[in-house]
Formats: C-alpha cells, structure tokens, sequence
C-alpha cells in the first residue's frame, strides 16, 4: 500500500528502501493520527501530504545526518504524537527505544499505535523527562536522545543530556535559526557535559521551509545534581 509516491522516492535516494509492510505502517500511523485527533488535541497538521512532509519526512531527516544502524537505542523526549522516534523505528526497525511524555493521553495513543502497527521494543513511560532521568535504567544510558519542538536549546540540554551515555549524541531538532539558541545554551553544556559537534541543515521538500539540527555529544556522565527538579529547567535555564 503506497499512497504518497514521493515520500518512498525521496528516502530512496537517502539510502532507505521502504518495504510494503513498512509503507503500510506509515499510512495506519496516518490514519490513526487523523482519527485520533479528533478526540484529542495531538497535531494541527492533518492533510495527508502535509503529514508525511512536515512529521514522517522531517522526523527522518535525522537519519540522513546519522548512521543509525550504529545506532541500538534511543531515546524520545516530549515525543507528542510520536515525533521524530516513531517515523524513525518505522524505517529502522533494529532500533530499542524509549519515549518519554508527560502527558498520559499522548502515552495512551502511542501505545496504541506501537500495538497497532506490530512494533517491537518501544517503550511509552508517563513522566517527565526530569524524573525520569534520575532513574538508574535511563540515566546515562542511550546512544542517541532526541527532542523536537519541546522547548529552547538551554533548557533542553538539561532534559536530554542525563539520559544520553558517555560517547553518546543528543539531536536537537530546530526550525529556520537555532543560532541564538546555541549561542545562549553554553553554560547548560558545560554543566551537562555536552559539546556541539556539528549543526545540520535542510528544506522539507515541498514547502521549503528550513530544519536545522543541532548534534550535541556526550562528554561526561551526568553530574549528580542534574537533572533539578521537575520544572526548573525551563522555567529556569542555565543560562
Ligand atoms: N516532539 C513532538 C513533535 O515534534 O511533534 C511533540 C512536541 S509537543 C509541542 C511537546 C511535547 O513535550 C508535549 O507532548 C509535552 O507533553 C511534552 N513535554 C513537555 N515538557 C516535558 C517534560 N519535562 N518531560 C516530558 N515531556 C514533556
């Protein structure tokens, strides 16, 4: 079942072939997005061609600047409705991942979806990230930790870092111009242990818009005292 041709064309140029079966398990997690939505508010995006373009297509542009079948776990923070962890587990099956949410009606809705499209080692936790990462299984833990459209660079460095292992990356995903966002974020990687090692760019295919990301690599293991407590970091970064 493939609807939207390009969507297959364009990753196949990337290096990644789409089987049938994973074709089909992006328009289920479409459809179910739509129907879901209806219930309960999970994306303002929801013509057909715009999801594949702004949620499927830019949550995989991750991939196109990493090698992820070097990469064994990951770890999604803030994910919402699945974004960029699911697309990403879809096209790379091998992948064990890990998705944090504060919001339990999202949680409820990913698992939904995991069921629903077969998918194995996908872990949905209720909680936030700043609770979460004090628990020994996920503390220092994950090759790659991602966010997207969760909150500013200086904040998110607190709540990505202590789940990212030592050698391990955090990948921010941005919009047009994260530079002031890296800019006021040195202080956060200093204490978090965490060093911009590159910052990639792209356009969606269709409407053009840019995405950058902002690849942040794990120095140290988190320091005790991070993260603070639920809230602080972003109502108070480290700037
Ligand atoms: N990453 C998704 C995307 O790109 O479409 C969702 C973005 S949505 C704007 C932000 C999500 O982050 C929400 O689902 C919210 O519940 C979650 N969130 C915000 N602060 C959080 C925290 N401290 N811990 C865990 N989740 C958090």
């Amino acid at each position: 079942m493939m609807r939207i041709q390009w969507f297959a064309e364009m990753l196949s140029e990337r290096g990644i072939q789409l089987s049938e079966r994973q074709n089909e398990q992006f328009h289920i997690y479409f459809k179910l997005l739509v129907e879901w939505n209806e219930k309960m508010n999970l994306t303002g995006i929801t013509e057909e061609e715009a999801v594949y373009e702004k949620h499927f297509y830019d949550s995989l542009s991750l991939t196109f600047f990493k090698d992820f079948n070097q990469v064994k776990s990951i770890a999604d923070i803030g994910s919402g409705a699945g974004f960029p962890s699911l697309p990403i587990k879809i096209a790379f099956p091998h992948l064990k991942v890990t998705i944090v949410d504060s919001l339990n009606k999202r949680i409820l809705f990913l698992k939904h979806v995991v069921e629903q499209l077969g998918l194995t080692e996908v872990s949905c936790i209720h909680g936030r990230a700043e609770d979460v990462a004090r628990q020994a299984d996920h503390r220092d833990k994950y090759d790659l930790v991602t966010a997207r459209a969760v909150a500013r660079l200086a904040s998110l460095n607190e709540l990505c870092l202590p789940f990212t292992k030592k050698g391990g990356y955090f990948a921010s995903m941005k919009g047009a111009s994260p530079q002031d966002e890296v800019d006021e974020s040195v202080k956060s990687l200093k204490e978090l242990r965490g060093q911009v090692e590159a910052v990639f760019n792209m356009a969606l295919p269709f409407e053009q818009s840019e995405r950058h990301i902002v690849m942040i690599k794990k120095l140290e293991p988190t320091p005790k005292k991070y993260p603070r407590k639920a809230g602080t970091p972003i109502k108070e970064p480290i700037v």
